[in-house]
Parts: structure tokens; C-alpha cells; sequence
């Protein structure tokens, strides 16, 4: 082929051919621990880093080497590394580029999970998170200390639909000379690619759109190619020699994938999260249909909302999207196909209405996740921020009104239809 494939060819095919041995057209699940090593000088090779190749499934397995292509081609990154879940390519990542006693800077406008395990456990490792006070640019410029390895945002913030000024804090990051790491989760390559907007490390949950299905946990980290880790000496794990691998250098060795080889060969080798093979199967056979199911999330999130809108039992809806929205300026922006598939609207009646819409949905189903090819709701004063007071609750975007749907592919007609019997017995 003479052009790069588009979008929807690579999401079909980059990384994967008919299996060598046997000619199954598809993947083959390569459900092995170990691979057998040709000879010892091979396996000899293999661990120094001399030659690439199958060891383990910790650290590598063929299965999950094409969801890791694929998702690379997508986000137009150079390497890809998957791994357990969303939160595991989050701590892997910070691995690398943290040491103890240094500081990131993180949007306060993210997946609550997120938030505890930056905020939470992070602080055990001595990695500590500055919050930028809002979505701006500035805001995140006016964290910045001696100590600042990273800045981490999210491309469409989960679940209030905010969509970030990648470009204006990519120049920041640069200007600093720290990497940018945006979890593309709620967006997907489909939506946007943030590498394309000065974005150095993608990471996503793989199990949400990726795998589309709420089937599979998984979690990926792009590696964007794009950052100069030998420029100084503020990150170690890319830029001392290994012992353990002859002394090399891995930003030396590896550049422009030096990143994603760190993750895996540091991080996953010695955290540990590594992600079934036949997970990686299943996420594969999910990303083929990225395409089509991402864009009928969006169009139908859209017809929901502008219904949601005009309803009187509805005191507001944050979905950007809608053109009353104060982030539809940068949705035509950064993802002009539309603005994902999950966003927040307020009931009249507060908690009891809130508990009351949740207990009478019958094609929405009640549970905390979103990405999922049928629709989902949840309350998040009466679930996921229980604990919270009043006031930490809506500093959260989670008071007592607050309904999170994510939007599945069914007949969006049946999907308004059911909430209108909703919202009619409050
Ligand atoms: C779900 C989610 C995560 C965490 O991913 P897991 O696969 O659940 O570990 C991170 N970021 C966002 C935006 C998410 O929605």
C-alpha cells in the first residue's frame, strides 16, 4: 500500500497477520506462561536485551505484542506497552518517571479512581500530586517546582465532560521540559489523538471503549516518541546504566521508544501487573469495531441529552456536546466527531430523586462503569461518593443530584423512552 492506512483499516488489521504456523486468520490466544529459548546463546540474548523476543507473559506475549501494535498505529505513537488494567498503566508509568520526594501535576478534573490513587496511595512511593486549581493552561504552569516530573490530564475528563486545552498545556510541559501523559480513556483515538497535540505518553483503560463490551480489564501506555530523555539527568530510569542489562542506557539503546521499553522492562518485570492473554484477545476483537460503536455512542449521547435538556424534571445537563455547553468550543476543537459517550445531568428532587431515577431504569443497567455497549447509570452520591460530605460531593462533581450515564449503542429511542418512565415516577 502506497498510503498509510486510515483509521478504521488499522483498527482491523495494524499489528496482525495470519499465524504463522497454523494460518489462523485470527490472533490465536497464546495462552503459555513461557516460550522455549532456541539455545542458550538465545535465551542469553533474550535477557540482555540483545535480541527481542518471548520469555515470559509477564513481560511479553504475542497475543497481547498485536493489541499492542494496534493500539500504538491508532493513538500514532511508537510503542505501546498493555498491561492489567487503567490504574496499572497509570502506576506504571509513574515507575518511570518518578523517584521519591518528586511531584506531579494532575487536573483536579479526573476519573475518581484517579484521584484516590494519585492523592492516596501514591503518597506511599513519596510521588506527590499538585492539583491544578482549574482547567487553564496557567493553571497548571503556576504548580510547576524544581521537583515537577509530569504533567497528567484527561483528553475528555470523566464524567463531567470536560474537554482540555491539550495544546496549551503541551507548551507548557515543553516549556518545563517534563513529559505531558494524557489518559485518553472517554475519548479513544477515534475521538482524538492527543499525540497529535504535543501529548508525549498517552494512557488508557482499555477496558472501557477499547474493549467496548464490559468484558475485559486492561490498560495500554502509548509511548508518543516524542520526549528527549537524555536531555538531563532527571529521569534516572531512562538515562543511568542498568546493571541487570550489561550496562546499557535505555534512552541510548532505545530511543524513540526508550520509554515504553523502561515500562516494561523495569516496571512490569518488577511491579507486576501483567494482563491475560486472553483479555488482550478479547480487546483486540473489540478495537475492530471502535469505529462504528464510538460513533453511534456519540450520536446517541447527543439525542439523549438535548432530550434530557428540554425536560422539566432536568435542572441542567453537562454533556459537550450540546451547544449550550461551555466545553463545545473545544469538543469542535479537539474532537469534532463528537463528544464521547457518558455525561452528567442534575434531577430535580436532589438525593431522592437521584436514588428514585437509578431504582426504575429497566434498559439502563445500575452499575459503575462506563464504555460498555449497553447504556449505564449511576448515582454518585448514593454509590461510588457515599462517603463524602455534602460539600467534598459537589467539589467532586458528585452532589446529591448528580446522575452519570454512559451511553451504549442500542435504538436511541428506546434508550429516551426508558428514562422518560424514569423521570416520570419522581
Ligand atoms: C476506568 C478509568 C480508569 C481506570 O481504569 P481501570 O481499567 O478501571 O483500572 C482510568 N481513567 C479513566 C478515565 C477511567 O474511566
Amino acid at each position: 500500500m502506497s498510503n498509510e492506512p486510515g483509521f478504521d483499516t488499522l483498527a482491523i488489521h495494524a499489528g496482525a497477520q495470519p499465524d504463522p504456523a497454523t494460518g489462523a486468520r485470527i490472533t490465536p490466544i497464546y495462552q503459555t506462561a513461557s516460550f522455549v529459548f532456541d539455545d542458550v546463546d538465545h535465551a542469553a540474548a533474550l535477557f540482555g536485551l540483545q535480541a527481542f523476543g518471548n520469555i515470559y507473559t509477564r513481560i511479553t506475549n504475542p497475543t497481547t505484542a498485536v493489541l499492542e501494535e494496534r493500539v500504538a498505529a491508532l493513538e500514532g505513537g511508537t510503542a505501546a506497552l498493555a498491561v492489567a488494567s487503567g490504574h496499572a498503566a497509570q502506576l506504571i508509568v509513574m515507575h518511570a518517571l518518578m523517584q521519591p520526594g518528586d511531584e506531579f501535576i494532575a487536573s483536579r478534573k479526573l476519573y475518581g479512581g484517579s484521584i484516590n490513587q494519585f492523592g492516596q496511595s501514591f503518597k506511599s512511593f513519596d510521588w506527590h500530586v499538585k492539583w491544578a486549581e482549574g482547567t487553564a493552561a496557567s493553571d497548571f504552569e503556576a504548580q510547576i517546582t524544581p521537583k515537577t516530573k509530569a504533567i497528567f490530564i484527561e483528553s475528555l475528563a470523566n464524567p463531567g465532560g470536560v474537554v482540555m486545552d491539550i495544546n496549551g498545556i503541551a507548551e507548557v510541559a515543553r516549556k518545563h521540559h517534563v513529559p505531558l501523559i494524557v489518559d485518553n480513556t472517554m475519548a479513544t483515538p477515534y475521538l482524538c489523538r492527543p499525540i497529535e497535540h504535543g501529548a508525549d505518553i498517552v494512557v488508557e483503560s482499555l477496558t472501557k471503549f477499547l474493549a467496548g463490551h464490559g468484558n475485559s480489564m486492561g490498560g495500554i501506555i502509548v509511548d508518543g516518541g516524542t520526549f528527549d530523555w537524555g536531555k538531563d539527568n532527571r529521569y534516572p530510569v531512562l538515562t543511568q546504566p542498568r546493571p541487570e542489562y550489561n550496562d546499557i542506557v535505555l534512552a541510548e539503546t532505545f530511543g524513540n521508544f526508550a520509554f515504553a521499553i523502561a515500562c516494561r522492562v523495569l516496571g512490569l518485570r518488577d511491579l507486576g501487573p501483567a494482563i491475560s492473554p486472553f483479555n488482550a484477545f478479547q480487546i483486540i476483537t473489540g478495537i475492530e469495531t471502535l469505529a462504528l460503536r464510538m460513533q453511534r455512542h456519540c450520536d446517541n449521547a447527543l439525542k439523549v441529552a438535548e432530550y434530557l435538556e428540554g425536560h422539566d424534571k432536568v435542572e441542567w445537563v453537562s454533556y459537550a456536546g450540546l451547544q449550550s455547553d461551555e466545553h463545545n468550543k473545544l469538543q469542535k476543537q479537539y474532537m469534532p466527531k463528537g463528544a464521547g459517550g457518558v455525561f452528567t445531568f442534575g434531577v430535580k428532587g436532589g438525593y431522592e430523586a437521584g436514588v428514585s431515577l437509578v431504582s426504575n431504569v429497566q434498559i439502563f443497567s445500575h452499575l459503575a462503569n462506563i464504555g460498555d455497549t449497553r447504556s449505564l447509570v449511576i448515582h454518585p452520591a448514593s454509590t461510588t461518593h457515599r462517603q463524602l460530605d455534602d460539600d467534598q460531593q459537589k467539589a467532586a462533581g458528585a452532589g446529591a443530584d448528580v446522575i452519570r450515564v454512559s451511553i451504549g449503542i442500542e435504538d436511541a429511542d428506546d434508550l429516551i423512552a426508558d428514562l422518560a418512565q424514569a423521570l416520570k415516577q419522581l
